[in-house]
């Protein structure tokens, strides 16, 4: 599904876009004229990367164009079909340097699936497959997607290890936000051991100086334009000692 000249939704499950496993967070690939990227493969629970791959078909796009595949953060609706998608594509995976050792681990209770599955989030013969990392990423880092360049912001708060992108040389600019910040200014906190509020407000009023135009999160609505305004919502409630409100 296109969205602009740069950037297509190619997966998502029931917060998401139905277009690919249940439980899928979007999945966006970019397209830089010379090359693609997925960011966050998704879940692979029902229905496996190839959905995701025809879609990208589908799209116009060649899956063998894809050279890179990066992680905002290591929940399983996130990363649960990295090692597939690596597998079966020419590409490398890069993801924060803090939980690259539980991605290739596979490691489920860092990533907290241990907790999802006791509430039945997950299902219970769902694993997380280890994946390889090939490029670990650092606040400040820029990685090259042909002619567009993605910088890299560490923003934990969510989860440890979560990541935010900027990607500029496109026809506007994007803020790839993982699970960090959703339409009108909602955040996702919960009750596991890495989810940090005070760390979540400072991630938030890092992002919100930064110049985009559009939010593309992990879930729900996308907004193309004044993307910023969600994070200035969320940045409001932190600066009054309160809490945006949470999506559960
Ligand atoms: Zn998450």
């Amino acid at each position: 599904m296109k969205l602009t000249s740069d950037v297509y939704v190619v997966g998502g499950g029931y917060y998401g876009f139905n277009i690919s496993g249940r439980l899928d967070c979007h999945v966006y690939v970019i397209n830089s004229g010379t090359e693609l990227a997925i960011v966050d493969p998704g879940c692979g629970i029902d229905r496996d990367f190839k959905a995701i791959l025809a879609n990208i078909r589908d799209d116009g796009l060649d899956p063998k164009r894809i050279r890179k595949i990066l992680v905002t953060h290591y929940h399983c609706d996130h990363i649960g079909a990295a090692a597939e998608a690596r597998g079966c594509l020419d590409a490398e995976m890069y993801a924060s340097k803090i939980v690259a050792p539980n991605i290739r681990e596979g490691d489920e209770k860092a990533a907290s699936l241990d907790v999802g599955k006791a509430v039945g989030f997950y299902p219970q013969d769902f694993d997380l497959k280890p994946c390889e990392v090939d490029v670990e990423l650092s606040e400040g880092d820029l990685v090259r997607i042909g002619n567009m360049t993605m910088e890299i912001f560490e923003t934990p708060g969510h989860c440890e290890g979560h990541l935010s992108f900027l990607l500029s040389g496109g026809e506007r600019k994007y803020l790839f936000g993982g699970d960090m910040v959703f339409w009108g200014g909602r955040i996702l906190l919960q009750n596991i051991h890495d989810c940090k509020i005070n760390d979540y407000a400072e991630s938030i009023f890092k992002i919100e100086k930064k110049d985009f135009d559009a939010l593309l999160p992990g879930h729900l609505q996308i907004s193309l334009s004044d993307g910023k305004s969600h994070v200035q919502k969320a940045g409001d409630a932190f600066r009054k000692l309160g809490v945006p409100q949470n999506l559960l």
